[in-house]
């Protein structure tokens, strides 16, 4: 499905079909993480506390993107509804964010370690490393601000003692960025325990940010 999106019921579903298909990758579990999609003047993200596999279209909650929510019903939207609204204000260019608790992108954000470049994959997070945005209470206006500070310039970061968040132009391509995400975070944890992982220097990086501009198919 393509950007921009509207509120109907495919794209409502079209965020369970991807909070399933997190839940299926081992990527998240239970309630945690949430998903958003732009909507117009509006976001449509996933109701709070509610299990991926209960979640129905008519579940899925619309938010202005300038407004706080206005209590309607038994459900309310994410508790991250903030940072989802203020990373659609700040990224134009940005239509869908997922936001997770991936083993790996937690283990490192628990010791506060953002991931270098350690990997030119890295270049798919927009720079030369994954950034850390700085811990805050789960939910609040200064999370929301801590990450899109940190998301300045990147399309991901990992959150201190907490997970990580990825913004896409698309769904898919924001679903694509999180299982990179945490593949990346996979290797590196696992080359800190094995030795000391190579960085890229600059040169290496901007030649694969570069060479991204290019990638894939001409469309
Ligand atoms: P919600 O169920 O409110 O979306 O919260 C999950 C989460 O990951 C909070 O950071
Ligand atoms: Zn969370």
């Amino acid at each position: 499905m393509t950007a921009p999106y509207s509120d109907c019921p495919e794209v409502r579903q079209a965020i369970i079909d991807a909070c399933l298909h997190l839940n299926a990758k081992g990527i998240n579990q239970g309630t945690s993480g949430n998903v958003s999609v732009r909507a117009g003047a509006s976001m449509l993200i996933t109701p709070s506390g509610i299990p991926y596999s209960d979640m129905t279209p008519d579940m899925i909650q619309s938010v202005p993107l300038d407004a706080t929510p206005t209590a309607r019903g038994p459900l309310k939207p994410s508790s991250e509804w903030r940072f989802h609204q203020a990373l659609l204000t700040a990224k134009p260019d940005s239509h869908a964010i997922v936001h997770a608790h991936p083993v790996h992108c937690t283990a490192l954000a628990q010791n506060r370690q953002p991931i270098p470049a350690v990997h030119y994959m890295v270049a798919a997070f927009g720079g030369h490393d994954v950034p850390l945005a700085g811990y805050a209470l789960f939910g609040g206006e200064e999370l929301a601000k801590n990450v899109v500070n940190a998301m300045t310039g990147r399309h991901a970061c990992l959150m201190a003692n907490h997970g990580a968040t990825v913004v896409g132009e698309t769904l898919d391509k924001a679903l694509w960025r999180m299982e990179e995400l945490e593949t990346l975070a996979r290797g590196y944890v696992l080359s800190l325990s094995a030795g000391t992982p190579h960085v890229l220097d600059r040169f290496q990086i901007e030649e694969a940010l570069a060479a991204f501009a290019d990638y894939g198919p001409r469309d």
